[in-house]
């Protein structure tokens, strides 16, 4: 037996085993039913189940001009929150998707750390259309960058693939590279205030080979959920207005009532 074969026919034998693998996890996959991402139960084609989607809170108008959080009562054309008055945040706009309550919660963790990459073109559609003014005047998107030892450890940023079906929506290219994340920083939700600015301090900064790209700019910063204004801050440095477009907003309308 020729020595070439003795060495190519392990490397058969195991391509073989790789597609006989592949064949087996896709008829799994066609075997198996999607689950809803909130209540695990079973559900025809993908996203959530019609009883979850029905208590899925999304934001509408009226809500503050300048952070997008709802109003319980409409109080005109342009009238800002208290909260955007007493504490100006760093950004623009921000318009957020959907409240943030059990059933967004559970999408943003399936997306997160449940590998359902599937649901990104979904959740990416609410928030394209709840950004659609912000997003017709944007020169770029920037999703808010994982630090890279997160990002190793799952593979993908949620926010660059939320980011991916804004920009498929409204033709707004992606600038990935616009800002880095130079610390780790401990999950925000849940955090008080006063602990989430200064998880976020100094955690993301502008490259240098990024300034001519984001220089004079109006750039939409794009996240799941939306955390403290930092890395808002850390761009406007430079650009000439930053927006601010998330999946899930907190929205507490006792004390955002004017
Ligand atoms: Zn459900």
């Amino acid at each position: 037996m020729p020595a070439s074969i003795g060495i190519a026919l392990p490397t058969r034998v195991k391509r073989a085993a790789d597609l006989l693998r592949a064949a087996l996890r896709a008829t799994l996959d066609l075997a198996l039913p999607t689950l809803c991402p909130a209540c695990r139960e079973p559900v025809e084609g993908r996203g959530l189940c019609p009883a979850c989607w029905s208590k899925l809170s999304f934001i509408t108008r009226p809500y503050c001009e300048r952070l997008g959080i709802p109003f319980v009562y409409d109080p005109g054309p342009g009238i800002l929150s208290m909260e955007a008055i007493a504490d100006p945040p760093a950004y623009r706009r921000a318009r957020a998707a959907v409240r943030f309550d059990d059933i967004s919660r559970a999408l943003v963790h399936a997306l997160k750390y449940g590998d359902r990459l599937d649901l990104a073109p979904m959740m990416g559609r609410w928030i394209s259309r709840a950004g659609r003014e912000l997003l017709a005047e944007a020169d770029a998107l920037v999703p808010v960058p994982l630090h890279w030892r997160r990002l190793w450890a799952r593979r993908f940023n949620q926010s660059a693939m939320l980011a991916a079906t804004l920009s498929a929506e409204s033709g707004a290219p992606i600038a990935a590279g616009a800002l880095k994340r130079v610390k780790p920083t401990v999950q925000q939700v849940g955090l008080p205030r006063s602990e989430r600015a200064l998880n976020v301090q100094g955690a993301f900064r502008v490259p240098a080979e990024s300034k001519a790209a984001v220089a004079g700019r109006r750039l939409v910063l794009v996240d799941d959920v939306l955390t403290s204004g930092g890395h808002g801050r850390r761009l406007r440095a430079g650009a000439a207005n930053v927006d601010v477009l998330i999946f899930a907003r907190v929205a507490d309308p006792m004390r955002t009532s004017i």
